[in-house]
């Protein structure tokens, strides 16, 4: 069939918004037609070559959309049902599964990883009859998609397309980074790094978990507002000063958390020096490959601080995005409140570009 996607054909050059060919699901895949999809940093690294990724691919990786089609085999997902698209399957086979460490299985990501499917080969084609790959074997910046039958997830039905798109990605990795691998305590004071889409699922999160204060920081003064309708208690323009003032409003002591939600090395770095002692720093944003971070000593040593990371919230997919949509339907998770603005899929690069300026929190392309 005939579809719409956007094809990232050269690096750091605008998205082209194509029509492609879809072949048909072959065994043990689904036809999606998509109903929504964020847009998120991580596909910008693939633009900017900070992840790597052969080209050319459609682009997107946090969608969520109606199946039309299932192909051989599929038994756990029926035509008509809403599915959230994970981007990162679980097996429940392999060592890491079986000790419920899901979100380090290794089985799928190989051939997702490349932007392919299971087989190793792609369902896309331009109109030269060009293989196009898939960005984490979805690339749901696009109208429809066929997928592995493993990423569809079943969501509650009256969950609308653009929160499950969210919880694909931003909301678990920013929710789960919280309650899953900090176990933010009541009562405790947290700075958030960042107060894009993931940096504000933080902030989400730490409502949730009681956190006392949560200070965000962000380079942009148009995430003050978001950031304190999320609630944040606090917010400090990044800049010079951002350590002494959040020195000031703790204390003088630290935070008890300290998150990095922008994935920057600068940004890493000051994360142990933001906390008192015994203080956990979380890595949440995508560190550029291969990079190094530099830490004192005595923060470990002497002052008991941690430094750990969190891919995709930690989370246990299979429970998780369940459990954040019914938070969300109980009022629970303010989601729709990360979504500061509705695009069309030929309005992306423009959607691109309000993101990196940081006029928006996440936007997100409906059909
Ligand atoms: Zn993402
Ligand atoms: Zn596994």
């Amino acid at each position: 069939m005939k579809i719409t996607a956007a094809v990232l054909r050269e690096l750091n050059k605008p998205l082209s918004v194509e029509e492609l060919n879809l072949s048909d699901p072959k065994s043990n895949e689904v036809l999606v037609k998509i109903d929504a999809f964020g847009i998120c940093h991580s596909d910008y690294h693939v633009v900017t070559g900070l992840a790597k990724q052969e080209l050319p691919v459609v682009l997107g990786h946090e969608g969520a959309g109606t199946v039309l089609e299932i192909g051989d085999g599929v038994t756990d997902v029926e035509v008509g049902q809403n599915v959230l698209l994970n981007w990162f399957p679980y097996c429940k086979q392999c060592p890491q599964c079986l000790v419920g460490n899901t979100n380090h299985c290794k089985t799928y990501m190989e051939m997702l990883g490349q932007g392919k499917m299971l087989d190793g080969t792609t369902r896309l084609t331009d109109s030269n009859n060009k293989p196009i790959l898939q960005l984490s074997g979805l690339a749901c910046w696009s109208t429809h998609v066929v997928v592995p039958d493993i990423v569809c997830t079943k969501m509650p039905e009256e969950t609308p397309p653009e929160i499950a798109a969210l919880i694909g990605c931003a909301v678990t990795t920013g929710v789960g980074a919280v309650l899953n691998q900090a176990s933010v305590h009541e009562g405790s004071s947290v700075v958030v790094y960042g107060a894009g889409g993931v940096g504000l699922s933080i902030i989400m999160g730490c409502v949730f978990a009681g956190a006392e204060k949560i200070i965000a920081v962000d380079r942009s003064e148009a995430k003050e507002t978001m950031a304190r309708s999320m609630g944040a208690t606090h917010f400090i323009k990044a800049g010079k000063d951002m350590l002494g003032n959040v020195k000031e409003l703790t204390d003088g002591l630290g935070a008890d958390y300290a998150f990095d939600a922008v994935g920057n090395i600068d940004v890493a770095e000051m994360l142990l020096p933001s906390l008192r002692e015994r203080g956990l720093a979380l890595l949440v944003g995508v560190p550029p490959t291969d990079s190094k971070i530099r830490v004192d000593a005595t923060d470990v040593f002497r002052q008991e601080k941690r430094l750990t990371g969190t891919i995709y919230g930690s989370a246990d997919t299979g429970a998780d995005f369940e459990r954040f949509a019914r938070m969300y339907l109980s009022g629970l998770l303010p989601i729709d409140k990360l979504i500061s603005k509705h695009y069309k899929i030929d309005e992306i690069n423009q959607a691109c570009e309000e993101m990196l300026n940081g006029s928006i929190a996440r936007g997100v392309v409906i059909f």
